[in-house]
Order: C-alpha cells, then sequence, then structure tokens
C-alpha cells in the first residue's frame, strides 16, 4: 500500500519528465502561433458544474466522477474534463467583456473512474483549447488545424480527422424520433445501457462500442442528412475551410453527443498505430453550454488531446527526442585541501549560467571521472592539492582528452572562449 500509488495512477519519473517537457513546450508554442491563451483552473470544483456542464446522461458523470464532501459539507469533484471550468471562470471573470472570441488553452491532470489499460488512466493529462464567443465555421476550422499542426509538429502523420455535425435544439428533436423510430423494435436486443439511453439520450447508442449495437444500428438514419439549413451551410463551410487548409477528413456519422447544448461540429483524432485506445483528440461546438451554466447565450468551440495517448505514439514510433541531460562541466577534487575550492569553483560555474556538478559520495577519482562521463560532461575540472597551493585547475576535455593546468581566475574566462568559441 505505502509503496504503490492508487490504481490508474503513474508517477512521471525523472528519465520521461523531460517527454512531457517536449510535448507540452510544442503545445505552448503552437497556441501561441495561433493567438490561444493559457488559463488555469482548480483542479476541483462544485460538484453542480460538471452535472450541469457535463451532463446527468453520459458516462462521465454516471459513472466515472471522483467526488466527495469536504469537511464544510460541499459536494466536490475532481474534474474529469475543463471545458466546463473553463466556461465557469469565462462567466466569473467576465472574459466576455474583452474581444471574443475568447481563445483559451490549457494542460492538466483530469480525474475519471476508468478502467485502467494502456492509454487508459484514473488521473492524466489533457491539452486543451476553448474558443468562445464566435458563431461561424472559421473558428471551427481554426482549432482543428491548431491540433492537427500540434501532432503534425511532434512528427505524427498517420492522423486521421473523423468530422460528424450533432445538429442544433433546431433540427436534432426530428432526427432524434427519425432514429427512435429506427430503433424501437430492435430495443430489446440492445444492451442495458443503450436501452436506458433509448428515451434519454438516443443519438449515444451511434457510438456505443457494444458489438450487437453496432450491427443492429448500421444503417441508421444519419444527423447529417436531418440538418436544418443553418447548420447544413455551417458543415458545408468548415469542409470548405479544411480543404482549403489542406486538411483530410473522414465523416463518420457515429461521433455523436447528443446533449442538447453540444451543437454542430464533432470531431475526433485518431491515432491508428495506437490500437484499441487510438483516439488522441476529441472535440466539438457547444453553443448551448455558456448560457446552461448561467451565462448569457454565447457560442463556443473546443477540443482536448490526451497527452499520455500522444508521448505512447510518439514512443512507439521512436519520436521520442533526446532529453538526457548534458553537463557543461564536471568539477572533481581530489583530497581533504581541495573540497572548500572545488566547491566555490562549482558556485561560480553555475552563476555564470554552467551546468554543472560535482560528486557527493566520497567517490574515487576513477569513480568521478566515469560519472562525468555518464553525464556527457564536456569538461572536467580537476583540483587537487598542489592545484589548491597555486590556485589553480586542471581543465580536461573529456572529448579529446587534451589537459591544461589552468589559474582560478582564469578559468571562466578559457571557459568561455572555450565553449562559445
Ligand atoms: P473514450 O471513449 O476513449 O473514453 P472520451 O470520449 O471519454 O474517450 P474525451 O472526453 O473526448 O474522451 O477526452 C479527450 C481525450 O482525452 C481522448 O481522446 C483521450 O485521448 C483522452 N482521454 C480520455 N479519457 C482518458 C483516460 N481515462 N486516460 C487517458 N486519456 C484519456
Ligand atoms: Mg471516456
Amino acid at each position: 500500500m505505502l509503496t504503490t500509488g492508487p490504481r490508474g495512477t503513474k508517477d512521471i519519473l525523472p528519465d520521461t519528465s523531460g517527454f512531457w517537457q517536449y510535448v507540452e513546450k510544442k503545445a505552448r508554442e503552437v497556441c501561441n502561433l495561433f493567438g490561444y491563451r493559457e488559463i488555469r483552473t482548480p483542479i476541483f470544483e462544485h460538484t453542480e458544474l460538471f452535472l450541469r456542464g457535463i451532463g446527468e446522461t453520459t458516462d462521465i458523470v454516471e459513472k466515472e466522477m471522483y467526488t466527495f464532501s469536504d469537511r464544510g459539507g460541499r459536494s466536490i469533484t475532481l474534474r474529469p474534463e475543463n471545458t466546463a471550468a473553463v466556461v465557469r471562470a469565462f462567466l466569473e471573470h467576465k472574459l466576455y467583456a474583452d474581444t471574443p472570441p475568447a481563445k483559451l488553452f490549457y494542460i492538466g491532470p483530469m480525474f475519471r473512474y476508468d478502467r485502467p489499460q494502456a492509454g487508459r488512466y484514473r488521473q492524466f493529462h489533457q491539452f486543451g483549447i476553448e474558443a468562445i464567443g464566435a458563431k461561424g465555421p472559421a473558428i471551427d476550422a481554426e482549432i482543428i488545424i491548431l491540433a492537427t499542426q500540434f501532432l503534425r509538429s511532434l512528427g505524427l502523420n498517420e492522423l486521421v480527422l473523423q468530422l460528424n455535425s450533432v445538429g442544433c435544439p433546431e433540427c436534432r428533436p426530428k432526427y432524434r424520433s427519425v432514429l427512435q423510430e429506427f430503433l424501437r423494435d430492435k430495443l430489446s436486443n440492445l444492451c442495458k445501457d443503450c436501452q436506458s439511453r433509448f428515451d434519454r439520450n438516443p443519438m449515444r447508442i451511434l457510438d456505443c462500442k457494444q458489438a450487437e449495437c453496432t450491427s443492429l444500428t448500421q444503417g441508421a438514419p444519419q444527423m447529417v442528412d436531418c440538418l436544418c439549413d443553418e447548420c447544413n451551410q455551417h458543415f458545408t463551410q468548415l469542409k470548405t475551410l479544411l480543404t482549403a487548409g489542406n486538411i483530410e477528413f473522414k465523416l463518420n456519422p457515429r461521433l455523436v453527443r447528443g446533449l442538447d447544448y453540444y451543437t454542430k461540429t464533432a470531431f475526433e483524432i485518431q491515432y491508428a498505430p495506437l490500437g484499441s485506445q487510438s483516439a488522441v483528440c476529441g472535440g466539438g461546438r457547444y453553443d448551448g453550454l455558456i448560457a446552461e451554466c448561467g451565462g448569457q447565450p454565447t457560442p463556443g468551440i473546443g477540443f482536448a488531446i490526451g497527452m499520455e495517448r500522444v508521448l505512447l505514439a510518439l514512443e512507439k514510433q521512436n519520436l521520442l527526442p533526446d532529453v538526457m541531460n548534458q553537463y557543461d562541466v564536471f568539477v572533481i577534487p581530489l583530497g581533504e585541501k581541495a573540497q572548500a575550492a572545488a566547491f566555490k569553483v562549482l558556485c561560480d560555474l553555475r552563476k555564470s549560467g554552467y551546468i554543472a556538478d560535482m560528486d557527493f559520495m566520497d567517490r574515487s577519482l576513477k569513480a568521478q571521472m566515469k560519472l562525468a562521463n555518464k553525464f556527457s560532461a564536456q569538461y572536467a575540472v580537476i583540483i587537487g592539492d598542489d592545484e589548491v597551493a597555486t590556485n589553480s585547475a586542471v581543465l580536461k576535455n573529456m572529448q579529446t582528452g587534451e589537459q591544461q593546468q589552468i589559474n582560478f581566475d582564469e578559468l571562466l574566462k578559457k571557459l568561455d572562449t572555450e565553449v562559445n568559441g
């Protein structure tokens, strides 16, 4: 117990944290290019926010939330996703008063009581963006292109963008009843979950992963055939813009959400080499969400990318960069008297911006040289009792093996010309 973390959680160890920093840096860079600015909201929120903002008939709310009472008796939930929290912050801090659209991004941990397996954890991380305030299809295209550009900047190319429109409160009711008519005589053969979805959220039956449900819904009527004029136009324009942006897409009528506040565009980006958990990005428009959370009706759209899945994909494709720390200098004192002098040299080196280190384990000279090699140090500065007496050190180039005796006062200047030319 004490030496094992909770099921579904992972430690990011020093060996891999450099990969995370690399991917996070790419995310920040692409957001900067597209004019999205970072927002950091709390890890926990009032449970009510997620009940409203995600929807009581969703898997997340029904089965996956980490909910508890705090010591003041409030119901608190660890965020299972971040759109609702960003919308809450948007309203609380009146971000709508700034020039719209608000273009926001976040990177951070999310919590879901999922069944742990490769690419699926109970604490996982998402990089997501939200664009709040713009209703036209250009912003839909922009965020899809942002997601694609981010993934491609990491070297991931075998991306499949799946696209659908889920309509709006205008056209969806008609589609729902057409779909219910189609499903009515198949109802008893659907899985239990889908039977309960039939009245509450029938569109969700289309994305059920159970084999019998998938086969029974073959040939079901499609939302895209029932769109109202406005939704149809939005969808057509989006497809034109994506084509203009050189983004290929595959229409997927099973990509649904089915809650009233999800509207129009729904999309997912798959990275097939990942196998069963191949969805790296999910997103869509939520024109009804801001009003649902108590604001003025305001359109919005966003996506979330699963960072663990991105890292798994990079590992699989051998695309992880070399992030091994490379030391500039390793300082090696020989004997008691040299300790203090070496320590001072180490402090001076670091103050001057060199990546420098020394041994803290009383290792032998041989072991210290080995350590310098392990850290790929470019130089070793060796200080023995003789050198202390003459205020000097031996500067050794670890690549060429070349050594020279040098005065402490000259050391930094010498290194500077050696390293920077
Ligand atoms: P799924 O159907 O696989 O459960 P989802 O619809 O719950 O996916 P979203 O809520 O759209 O997923 O989340 C966006 C992205 O976050 C997913 O595409 C995935 O990359 C990642 N993700 C979601 N849940 C997990 C999890 N439990 N562990 C790791 N990554 C996750
Ligand atoms: Mg899920």
